[in-house]
């Protein structure tokens, strides 16, 4: 049996809804107020940190020495409920999806819970692998997918991956996964499928993948 890998963030619910506008402000909160970065800096460090270290965190971390679980627990204390509703399409499209289902995230398992929950999907995946898997080293970074296929005890070409971000899937196909980006297809050759939106992978999987 296949093992489907679903990023979080923009793919199990649309990016127009913005939760992640709401961690953004928070992370602009803590850099500010925790740290004392000057305000007009803040953007310009971050834009930099995303560069070169994939995630804001990892920038702080080299940088800031900041404690992991303290940004962690600070950026993504934000309310869903009242953005995010239980959707009866995707679940129902989970539920006929034969496979072994996780979480990858390069936010943390306490934030996947609550989107999780939120959506009304929270028994729906095994396991969750958050920003911690592999010491804090995100996707695109081939570190965590290599101890996410350590853990599962499978290999690349067993596995499926979903995301939104073009380049993470990139990383997936190098490992020998199929992948599904939930997006516009960009003519990227990394590329298996393309979903507008993941309420439909049941449309595609079983037989072709
Ligand atoms: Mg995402």
């Amino acid at each position: 049996m296949k093992t489907f890998i679903f990023d979080l963030d923009n793919t199990l619910y649309p990016e127009s809804l913005n939760v992640f506008g709401l961690i953004d402000h928070r992370i602009n909160r803590y850099m500010h107020e925790k740290l004392g970065i000057p305000e007009p800096e803040v953007d310009v460090l971050r834009r930099l940190y995303w560069k070169i270290y994939g995630v804001t965190l990892n920038g702080l971390m080299i940088h800031y020495n900041v404690d992991p679980e303290d940004f962690l627990e600070f950026v993504h204390d934000v309310k869903l409920h009242h953005i995010l509703k239980p959707n009866q399409r995707l679940r129902t499209s989970l539920e006929n999806l034969e496979c072994h289902k996780v979480i990858f995230t390069n936010g943390s398992t306490r934030h996947a819970e609550n989107v999780l929950s939120a959506l009304g999907i929270d028994d729906m995946f095994e396991q969750i692998f958050d920003v911690r898997v592999a010491y804090f080293k995100p996707k695109p970074f081939p570190e965590p997918y290599l101890k996410i296929l350590e853990i599962l005890n499978v290999h690349g070409k067993d596995c499926v991956m979903i995301d939104d971000i073009p380049e993470n899937l990139r990383t997936a196909k190098n490992l020998g996964m199929k992948t599904i980006l939930i997006g516009t297809h960009n003519g990227h050759d990394f590329i298996d499928y393309c979903l507008e939106k993941a309420c439909i992978i049941g449309e595609i999987a079983g037989s072709e993948i």
